[in-house]
């Protein structure tokens, strides 16, 4: 008996010590407060909010591909990425390209602006302190990076973490293009000024397009601060949870 309350206390323990963390991780990713349970999924997706339709706002609307043929549509690009030149000063100070993680069935991508030294020497996106709190956010979402489609608008870091140029942003539109048309996925949220604008192809600030509904294609695109951007500012993490409640409410994720 006195064991089984031992054990209970010991239980306990365990799951406050893991709700303690558990809010201090959402506290990390800028999460203020956390909606009432009990509004269901599919209440939620049907409540579409309108979309804004910039200049920009435009996108591929061909035939997706069928999903089991999209892993082998992005290595395609992938192969055409890692021996890209189309940017000699980028192509000469790289040391890997980095194309984009994650299934090529997802729903939601995040798209980001170009690698900074950790993605060029791993070659893959959103691994540094960025997206340490990138992958924070995710999961404040009630998902996982392994859920989600990550890539950037550049797939060569800029040197000393310059943004990128217009030439080099045209220069790989071609790519990130392709990537989305291969995905079809249905939400994209781009991160911060470079891969807002990139794809909505507009010149309105990021604080002018965030909390708004675009179209790309037939995705549904929401746009919201870069993760280093909360680095510097943590104060913005609030307006970034309040886009992704609109992002998660609007694809039905209970958050
Ligand atoms: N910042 C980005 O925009 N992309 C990355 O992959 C890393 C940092």
């Amino acid at each position: 008996m006195a064991a089984g309350g031992n054990s209970r206390e010991a239980a306990g323990a365990v799951s406050r010590r893991a709700i303690r963390q558990r809010l201090q991780s959402l506290a990390d990713a800028g999460v203020t407060d956390v909606p009432k349970a009990g509004r269901s999924r599919s209440s939620r997706a049907s409540a579409a909010p309108s979309a804004d339709a910039p200049s920009g706002a435009r996108g591929a609307a061909s035939q997706p591909l069928p999903p089991r043929d999209r892993e082998a549509g992005l290595e395609i690009i992938r192969q055409e990425v890692a021996a890209c030149v189309r940017c000699p000063e980028l192509a000469c100070s790289r040391t890997n390209t980095v194309f984009g993680t994650g299934p090529a069935t997802a729903r939601l991508c995040f798209f980001g602006e170009a690698p900074g030294a950790d993605e060029d020497a791993s070659g893959l996106p959103f691994v540094g302190r960025a997206g340490q709190l990138l992958t924070k956010i995710i999961e404040a979402c009630h998902l996982s990076r392994d859920d989600v489609y990550i890539f950037n608008v550049l797939k060569c870091r800029p040197p000393n973490n310059r943004p990128p140029l217009p030439q080099e942003v045209a220069n790989c539109r071609d790519y990130f293009e392709r990537q989305l048309q291969v995905i079809s996925p249905e939400f994209i949220c781009c991160l911060g000024t470079s891969a807002a604008q990139a794809l909505l192809q507009t010149d309105e600030p990021i604080g002018k397009l965030r909390g708004r509904w675009f179209n790309h294609g037939t995705a549904q695109v929401i746009c919201t601060y870069h993760p280093s951007y909360l680095l510097r500012n943590p104060g913005a993490k609030r307006h970034v949870w309040d886009d992704m409640k609109l992002l998660m409410a609007q694809m039905g994720v209970d958050v």
